[in-house]
């Protein structure tokens, strides 16, 4: 039957890739009903992702670079840590974001409703509402924005309080004497910053031969270095087989070159996300969901149901914000008629860790395996003053270019201010910038920035200024 609510566009979830759906489409004059199911809009990336593990870094970053400083004769002593009040500003970081968006709706006039969303048949859905009863939407566009949860593993006890995800880690109940983090990836390695720093022994686990298994090796070794230093343990090509929650303690089996076991007052499961298209009634909408669970869609976000657009999280990898904003304006537009294609050359990677890696476009691994001749031109961050003036000499910008055309096709970048930097290489890669453009782009002195135009220069061979 009709339903009790009409819209020209219906957004299933209110993440990045939604809200930006949403709002881009109300700006077109559409009449838009954005459904989630949380208090809060914003979905992972503002409440449980992105922004509140962004304010918890930037506490770790204060701590470690005054115990740095205690070196070169600036020394504060140990820091006093009150753990409440730091969740206290985290939370109203994400807060001030989270309200910040509801007002924004507002003043489009976005329909918010609030609740569980699945498709009832291809224009219609159906909502739990969260205050209890249903309500139905009927649409004539649908934009499935639904992202994506964290996977859980099956020889692991995730009901123990003390067996945390993502979400539990950034609640931050307390710091653990000793945490395992089980996965080296970005998510993994970004708590376990945080939680080394407010003083937590940590321990990671990863199962490839290198941690951030996406980028190069090269580039997260600095990385590797000082974490393995830092840290309790970082062990890689090893595997958790089997955790027991014990009275005192997860005794986790950790499977390398050999097999030990160990206890733990926390463990983060941090092994990646899997995306929520098998949990939205998407059969019921005629919308194909593919084993994975992502939703395939065309480079206008389309769905095999013409009318039904998906993106974000949920239509594939690489599952960030930046991908799903940009997914989002572009399904948005062309509900509204417009002939918008999402045709990114490149999607830049961040980890902001200590220090943070960061890469955009083609990888060196990429580049070998798909055969691709490349040229490279790499600057050391040890003959960089600014970077030297903060204390840190570890880092190096790298540049790959198309050997004969010599256009930048791929870079990374590892060092503080890595995830600032990768910007200029984006932009560099989307127009089709060569060594000699960036090379004769004067960059301020001294900055880490100019490491970008050394690096170029490097690669063209008229590399001169070391300082
Ligand atoms: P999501 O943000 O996942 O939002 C989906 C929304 O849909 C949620 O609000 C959910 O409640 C709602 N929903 C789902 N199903 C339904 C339903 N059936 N009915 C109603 N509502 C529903 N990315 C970055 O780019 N940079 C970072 O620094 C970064 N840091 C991260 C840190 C952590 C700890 C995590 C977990 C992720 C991080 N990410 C980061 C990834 C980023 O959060 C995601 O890529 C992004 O949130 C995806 O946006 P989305 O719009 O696809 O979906």
């Amino acid at each position: 039957g009709p339903g009790d609510v009409r819209a020209d566009v219906l957004v299933l979830g209110a993440g990045p890739g939604g809200y930006t759906a949403a709002f881009r489409a109300a700006d077109l004059g559409k009449s838009v009903v954005l459904v989630d199911r949380w208090p809060a809009l914003g979905g992972v990336c503002l409440n449980v992702g992105c922004i509140p593990s962004k304010a918890l870094l930037h506490a770790a970053k204060v701590i470690a670079e005054t115990r740095e400083m205690a070196e070169h004769g600036l020394a504060f002593g140990e820091p006093s840590i009150d753990v409440g009040k730091l969740r206290g500003w985290k939370d109203t970081v994400v807060g001030r974001l989270t309200g910040g968006l509801t007002g924004l709706a507002r003043q489009r006039k976005v329909t918010t409703i609030r609740g569980y969303g699945r498709f009832t048949s291809p224009s219609q859905v159906q909502v739990e509402l969260a205050d209890g009863g249903t309500t139905t939407v009927d649409f004539e566009h649908a934009i499935i924005a639904a992202g994506s949860e964290p996977v859980r593993l099956p020889f692991v006890p995730h009901d123990d309080p003390r067996v945390m995800n993502s979400t539990g880690a950034l609640e931050l109940a307390d710091v653990p004497r000793r945490l395992l983090v089980l996965g080296g990836g970005i998510i993994g390695l970004e708590m376990a910053t945080v939680y080394h720093e407010l003083g937590a022994e940590v321990t990671v686990v990863e199962l490839m031969d290198q941690i951030i298994p996406g980028a190069d090796k090269d580039l997260v070794q600095p990385l590797h270095k000082r974490i393995s230093q830092a840290y309790a343990g970082v062990h890689l090509k090893t595997k958790v087989a089997a955790v027991e929650a014990r009275p005192e303690g997860l005794v986790a089996t950790l499977e390398g070159e050999t097999s030990t076991t160990a206890t733990f007052d926390r463990m983060l499961v941090a092994v990646g996300r899997r995306p929520n298209g098998p949990e939205i009634g998407a059969e019921r909408a005629g919308v194909v969901v593919d084993e994975r669970g992502f939703v395939p869609v065309d480079k206008q976000m389309r769905t095999n149901v013409p009318h039904i657009f998906a993106i974000g999280d949920v239509v594939g990898q690489p599952m960030l914000a930046h991908k799903a904003t940009h997914e989002g304006k572009v399904a948005a537009e062309v509900t509204a008629g417009q002939n918008s294609y999402f045709d990114a050359r490149v999607i830049p990677s961040v980890a902001y860790t200590d220090p943070e890696v960061a890469w955009v476009g083609i990888t060196e691994n990429e580049a070998k395996t798909a055969g691709i001749q490349y040229g490279k031109g790499v600057f050391p961050w040890a003959a960089s003053g600014r970077a030297l003036s903060l204390g840190r000499d570890e880092g190096f910008t790298k540049l790959l270019f198309d050997e004969t055309s010599h256009r930048v096709i791929g870079a990374g970048v590892v060092g503080p201010s890595a995830g600032e930097l990768i910007a200029e290489l984006g932009l560099a890669i989307e127009m089709g910038a060569d060594a000699a453009d960036i090379g004769l782009t004067i960059h301020a002195h001294p900055t880490l920035s100019e490491t970008v135009g050394m690096a170029a220069e490097a690669f063209e061979g008229t590399l001169t200024d070391l300082y």
